[in-house]
């Protein structure tokens, strides 16, 4: 397994001053311009188990913007397997940037109906692939995430994610003690299933948490003007890029949260910057200031 990599920084933040309140950003995103953020922490032990069954061909899912069908395809080639994307939707004319790069890393896309991908039907498997759920969730995926605060020495109060599958934040959840709590900001709307499956990944349930689910800006992968303000003004601001998929709603939501005092006076905020920025070239050139 590779080890974790070195060039992850936390980066305390001077933005809010006299809110007694301390903020950090775990700066996952720094690491790998394409296996960013979380996915790498995800993958890790699905990837371990792949080469423990000498399975040859990696298969996984998404859609056509997914930060986890091109970090797969990436961490499959640099690990030696080829490697599978099911793409939900018919083949468009033109492939997005994430999929061109997914076939550049030798992925070989199978796009398949929506209904096909909803019950997973997928043709031409012979049963000798190794399956990676979506997103990579499930119980290795929560492994490998729960991995990610060995990165930090920052001692924490709260520690705030977006949240897509659970998988990111189930892994948190268990790798923090019970004084710390763990906040995450739901990138869906009406995600019903989002905290059983959360729960259902949790060894621990003891330790604090808690979804806010009031800060989808329309739902998954939709954004809205003031959400692109809100990115080129943190930006500006912080000097640190964020993705409007996942990490600008998070931003925004710790903004909001720490104007109407939410967390109490003393607390230092851990703010996991799970990186996705590749997502941001589907957004209209000229947009977004990076
Ligand atoms: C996939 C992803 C998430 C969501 O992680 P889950 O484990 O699915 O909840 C958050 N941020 C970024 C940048 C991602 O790519």
């Amino acid at each position: 397994m590779q080890s974790a990599p070195d060039n992850i920084t936390t980066d305390l933040l001077t933005l809010f001053p006299g809110t007694g309140i301390s903020v950090a950003v775990l700066r996952l995103d720094r690491f790998d311009p394409v296996v960013s953020g979380n996915k790498w922490f995800k993958l890790n032990y699905y990837i371990e188990e792949a080469h423990r069954l000498q399975k040859k061909r990696i298969v996984t899912f998404g859609g056509a913007w997914s930060n986890h069908i091109v970090a797969t395809a990436a961490v499959a080639k640099r690990e030696g397997f080829v490697s599978t994307g099911i793409i939900r939707g018919e083949r468009p004319a033109v492939l997005s940037a994430t999929l061109e790069q997914a076939i550049s890393f030798g992925m070989d896309l199978q796009f398949i109906s929506r209904e096909e991908y909803r019950e997973k039907q997928i043709p031409g498997l012979t049963g000798d692939e190794y399956l990676i759920p979506e997103g990579g969730y499930g119980e290795k995926g929560a492994l490998g995430a729960s991995t990610i605060l060995e990165c930090t020495n920052y001692d924490f109060t709260h520690c705030c994610c977006a949240v897509g599958t659970g998988t990111m934040i189930a892994g948190l959840i268990h790798a923090c003690n019970n004084s710390q709590e763990v906040i995450g900001i739901s990138v869906l709307k009406n995600n019903l299933s989002l905290e059983p499956n959360v729960h259902s990944l949790l060894t621990n349930k003891d330790n604090r948490w808690k979804i806010l689910t009031q800060y989808h800006f329309g739902g998954y992968a939709k954004h809205t003007p003031a959400l692109l303000r809100f990115m080129n003004d943190f930006y500006q601001t912080t000097g640190i890029p964020t993705d409007f998929v996942y990490t600008a709603k998070l931003f925004y939501a710790i903004s909001e949260l720490i104007s109407n005092r939410y967390f109490p006076g003393g607390s230092r905020v851990l703010v996991v910057h799970s990186g996705g920025l590749q997502g941001n070239r589907s957004i209209e050139k000229g947009k977004l200031m990076f």
